[in-house]
């Protein structure tokens, strides 16, 4: 693939007759054009981790329950004046789980220790470390505000109120969330089915034996990492050798098994490049020539129905397009909508100039409050993807970066990634 045309100080004007598509407007079509294409099941809250809610969850019941204390101590009605006073103390206590069964008169105080429920005739709990007991009468010194060291009944969520919209995708902490409200069950989106291809005439399996000339396949076990981390399900093709007949074999048992189509490799257009000569000549194929730097072109296709993206064979640039291009269009298949990384401004602590015409990504990771990018760009170079901690973002136009001024950093973490 040839390099982008220079561009004079008219940015993001295009030569006649070539359009680079910028990476805003690539991820607008991407939004555009595709849609959630998953059934719907029920679902144990337990196993619930990482599905695509399909519904929005209401709570089941409010949290908490019914009132109940915040602390170990004594509970009665209405709060302290100023100054000494005491109260009667009733025979028994109020535990987490023991409800007391009995109701308070003014005047009277219980026993009651932290996430019990208030016995009725009460709505204050003075700490335990702040009074004494003599004669069977608790001595306490107000003030203490009516309600003090007492939760709400619903304080923190309403029965039927909505605690999570659809399309949210479940966390471990969710999953708490849910089971405090009162749910069991819950609608999600049964898992995209992605399938993945690597190509290559010189690639072989990891494991395998590789002559000098070969290279092991980087893609397919990062790829199908990735997609089982968003919680897709991967239906794993394998390597195809660089003929057309075997891409398209590959390409059918994909459709065949898959809500979607991702492949790596051979998606430019030269000689050897089956995989978008194939999607071409299969009709459904878009070769967008996106400005972006690790990673051009893209191809996009169409098979059996299914959507192809057909990623760059370089590992760095195949990595670096389907965090930004394919992953919001999967979530969006998935049911989950196109999601966006939310990037941090943060100082650089490198220099870089770029000419305008089209965004890069670079590896970096965040050292001591600045942000500082792998030693080499070079796309080939494997380890920087682990050396890496996020990406840089630099912007479309042209830009000098100096240490010390800001910088867009995208977390692998915005990414759904550890
Ligand atoms: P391609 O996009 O097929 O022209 O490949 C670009 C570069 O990436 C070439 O150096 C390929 O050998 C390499 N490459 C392609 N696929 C893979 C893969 N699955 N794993 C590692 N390297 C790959
Ligand atoms: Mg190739």
């Amino acid at each position: 693939m040839s390099r982008p045309p220079k561009l004079n100080n008219d940015c993001f004007a295009l030569p006649a007759g070539v359009h680079w598509t910028p990476v805003s407007e690539a991820l607008h079509l991407l939004e555009q054009r595709l849609q959630c294409c998953v059934p719907v099941e029920t679902c144990a809250v337990e196993a619930s981790d990482g599905r695509v809610l399909a519904h929005a969850v209401v709570a089941a019941r409010s949290h908490p329950p019914c009132p109940n204390s915040a602390v170990d101590g004594y509970a009665f009605s209405g709060g302290l004046e100023a100054g000494a006073q005491s109260f009667e103390l009733r025979q028994g206590r109020s535990a987490a789980g023991e409800a007391f069964s009995g109701q308070l008169r003014p005047g009277q105080a219980l026993r009651i220790l932290t996430g019990a429920a208030l016995p009725e005739g009460a709505d204050t709990v003075v700490l335990q470390e702040d009074v004494e007991i003599e004669g069977g009468r608790l001595k306490v010194v107000g003030p203490l505000r009516a309600g003090a060291n007492a939760r709400a009944a619903g304080e923190d969520m309403k029965q039927g109120a909505e605690i999570f919209p659809a399309g949210h995708q479940l966390r471990p902490e969710d999953l708490g969330v849910m089971a405090a409200a009162g749910l069991g069950e819950v609608c999600v989106f049964k898992p995209l089915k992605v399938a993945v291809i690597s190509t290559g005439a010189e690639l072989r399996a990891s494991g395998q034996a590789a002559r000098v000339d070969q290279i092991f396949d980087a893609n397919r076990p990062m790829l199908c990492a990735l997609l089982r981390r968003w919680g897709m399900e991967v239906v794993d093709i394998g390597i195809v050798p660089d003929e057309a007949a075997a891409v398209r074999a590959a390409l059918d048992q994909a459709a065949e098994r898959a809500d979607v189509i991702v492949t790596s490799g051979g998606a430019s257009a030269g000689d050897e490049d089956h995989m978008s000569a194939v999607l071409h000549a299969g009709g459904g194929m878009a070769l967008w020539r996106i400005a972006v730097k690790p990673g051009r072109p893209l191809a996009l296709g169409v098979w059996g129905g299914v959507p192809v993206f057909g990623l760059p064979g370089n590992p760095v640039a195949a990595f670096v397009c389907t965090l930004i291009f394919a992953r919001p269009a999967l979530l969006q298949m998935a049911g989950a909508g196109f999601q966006m990384p939310k990037s941090l401004h943060l100082p650089a602590a490198f220099s870089k100039s770029k000419k305008a015409g089209r965004r890069e990504y670079l590896r970096a990771r965040l050292r001591d409050g600045a942000v500082e990018v792998f030693g080499s760009e070079g796309s080939g170079r494997v380890s920087g993807l682990s050396w890496s901690e996020g990406l840089v973002e630099l912007p479309d136009a042209a830009a000098e970066i100096l240490p010390g001024q800001t910088v867009c950093f995208l977390p692998y973490a915005s990414f759904g990634l550890p």
